[in-house]
């Protein structure tokens, strides 16, 4: 077998032997397969394709120093996805099965999980869809839930660094009372264009606003936002916003370092008020934001006046890497040690 270069391994897919697979069928969600085959084949009427009817989840498994594997949050994601299956009528998968299924993927690709010094993860990917041949726009009958993993590097090559943001107004992600809160595919694919727009500009990634009054800040890109206002860490509250496992995880971390937390819709104009501003979520656990530039208001809101994270951010980003890892106590409970 070719041997893997841990330390430069990026964010692109890399093969690895098996994927884990669950079909709905005929009301019931049946038997966990295992398959080595990369590919899927489905109905070309399939209601994934036509109507968009996918979620997925975002998670990660670590290597520690005592050669142990742990997974991050495992039933938070599987309750989410449930949430999603809910939101674009698609059959829930039971907790137990999400959970044996990930378990199941991560022990039998053990060997892609990078070692502990590297500061790379094995990233799991858990998607479902719908597989039903219906050409009528109803939710299909037939779905099927596959976990696939792929080893990926650490996220910061050049070290924790903050990157601008922009506000760009002639683009929404979502709609106010639509399908922002579910990790679905179809969010992606809206939110795609603006993605490109912003990066093409040098920004890395959309600071998106609500899309009902354009007032309040809304979802970073793919990710959470959260300002650091002196002892405060305020996130926005919106309907429209995917509730990320990492900023769950941050905000409890946020009380346990004596930092009040603050959820609530936050007014664009208090970016002007913040010590601190990072996007949170899976792959980067923290991207700190350096600035943040509303283009079409010709404002810049800059955060980082040194170039530099700031202090709290990086405390947070440190704490939730060390349970992570295994290198801090896990007393909340959100590791499973894969046996
Ligand atoms: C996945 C995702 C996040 C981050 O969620 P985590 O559980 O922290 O990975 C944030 N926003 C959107 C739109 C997402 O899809």
């Amino acid at each position: 077998m070719k041997s893997i270069d841990w330390s430069n391994l990026g964010f692109g897919y890399v093969k690895t032997d098996y994927n884990v697979r669950i079909n709905y069928r005929n009301g019931e969600w049946g038997e966990l397969e295992v398959c080595s085959d990369e590919y899927i084949n489905i109905h070309m009427a399939a209601t994934c394709l036509h109507y968009g009817q996918e979620a997925f989840e975002g998670m990660k498994a670590f290597k520690g120093k005592d050669g142990k594997i742990r997974i991050f949050r495992i039933k938070d994601n599987a309750e989410r996805l449930q949430t999603s299956c809910e939101g674009i009528c698609m059959a829930k998968l039971p907790i137990e099965k999400y959970e044996e299924a990930v378990i199941k993927a991560v022990k039998l690709n053990e060997r892609f999980v990078p070692p502990y010094e590297s500061g790379a993860s094995l990233y799991i990917r858990p998607i479902l869809f719908g597989t039903g041949a219906q050409i009528g726009v109803h939710p299909g009958k037939e779905f099927m839930f596959v976990v696939m993993v792929t080893p990926v590097g650490p996220y910061f090559k050049e070290g924790f660094k903050p990157n601008p943001y922009a506000i760009l107004r002639q683009y929404d992600r979502v709609a106010p009372l639509g399908t922002g809160r579910y990790k679905v595919g179809g969010n992606y694919a809206a939110g795609m264009l603006a993605g490109e727009h912003a990066k093409s500009l040098g920004y890395a990634a959309v600071l998106f606003l609500d899309s009902k009054e354009k007032k309040y800040l809304d979802e970073c890109g793919p990710a959470n936002f959260f300002g650091i206002r002196g002892t405060s860490y305020i996130t926005p509250q919106s309907d429209s916003i995917l509730p990320s496992i990492t900023n769950k995880s941050l905000m409890t971390l946020a009380k346990e370092i004596g930092l009040t937390v603050e959820q609530r819709p936050v007014l664009e104009e208090e970016l002007s008020t913040f010590d601190e501003a990072g996007a949170c979520g899976t792959a980067a656990v923290i991207s700190p934001v350096e600035r943040v530039d509303d283009l079409d208001m010709n404002k810049s809101y800059v955060i980082s006046k040194d170039g530099k994270a700031g202090p709290y951010s990086t405390k947070l980003y440190n704490k939730l890497r060390a349970i992570q890892y295994g290198d801090e106590s896990d007393k909340y409970g959100w590791i499973t040690i894969v046996e």
